[in-house]
């Protein structure tokens, strides 16, 4: 029995900024660590439910942050970019669920640790109407291959808006957020503990497969005019207002393929 896991970094134990996130600080080199410890939590946790195969896909900015020299031995790893499925990359009909590791809450959610959405480039997405958090994305290209959601961490925002989506999934809530960039955190120790019972608990429980029904609507928001402008060039996509692209097709993976090319053009 295989189990994926996507390992973003905002919602890891103890970040609260982007320096704690991003090279070349001199954070960065302690909080990749922190989050590669949390990420063996999960391995062992799915294995101790009978998982045979642990894959884990690095899902944060460069996509090399888990340390490959102290990655659980059981585990495989997804390292580096650029991969077409981004944080779930690798994903298909073999696994029988997955977690979504350090996550958090899509951008414009209140007093939430490092809210956004993809990229600081875009203000808010929608799919078929419904405002999309990066767990929302990616948990229906689990659902294109019918692979169910099992698990969430982040902070207590993240895994509340988990909870209402998925409906009876584990979540941990690693930290109590205040604010965009402070939090009230558990030890590790105690967050690991926490993260290992949950994914065990996890391997046993149906959890969630959620997918878009076609024809599927892609909205996206950017945070300026000049985003919207760069991205507008990906061909078939109308222009909404000053700010927003639409983008409609029946194969959710070909709206993936959109949203992450406007995302890229935006950059430009
Ligand atoms: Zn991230």
């Amino acid at each position: 029995m295989k189990i994926y896991i996507s390992a973003d970094m905002e919602g890891i134990s103890g970040v609260v900024s982007w320096d704690e996130t991003e090279r070349p600080n001199s954070d960065f080199e302690r909080f990749r660590k922190i989050m590669t410890d949390e990420v063996n939590a999960a391995v062992e946790g799915a294995l101790a439910g009978g998982a045979t195969e642990v894959v884990v896909n690095d899902s944060h900015d460069s996509m090399r942050n888990i340390l490959i020299e102290q990655l659980h031995p059981r585990a495989s790893l997804i390292s580096g970019n650029i991969k077409r499925l981004s944080m779930v990359e690798g994903i298909d009909e073999s696994f029988a669920g997955v977690y979504f590791l350090g996550y958090h809450s899509a951008a414009g959610t209140l007093h939430s640790v490092l809210d956004h959405t993809y990229t600081s480039r875009v203000h808010r997405v929608w799919i078929n109407g419904i405002e999309a958090s990066e767990f929302i994305i990616f948990s229906a290209v689990a659902g294109y291959f019918g692979v169910p959601v099992k698990f969430l961490s982040g902070d207590d925002k993240v895994c509340q808006a988990a909870r209402d989506y998925f409906g009876d999934i584990e979540t941990v809530a690693v930290k109590k957020a205040i604010s965009r960039q402070s939090a009230m955190m558990s030890p590790l120790s105690v967050a690991h503990q926490e993260i290992r019972a949950a994914a065990e608990r996890a391997v046993f429980i149906p959890g969630n497969v959620k997918r878009f029904e076609p024809p599927i609507t892609l909205r996206v928001e950017f945070a300026s005019t000049r985003e919207a402008d760069s991205a507008s060039i990906v061909p078939l996509a109308s222009r909404l207002d000053a700010f927003t692209l639409e983008y409609t097709h029946d194969d959710y993976l070909v709206i993936i393929d959109a949203l992450l090319t406007m995302c890229r053009l935006s950059a430009t």
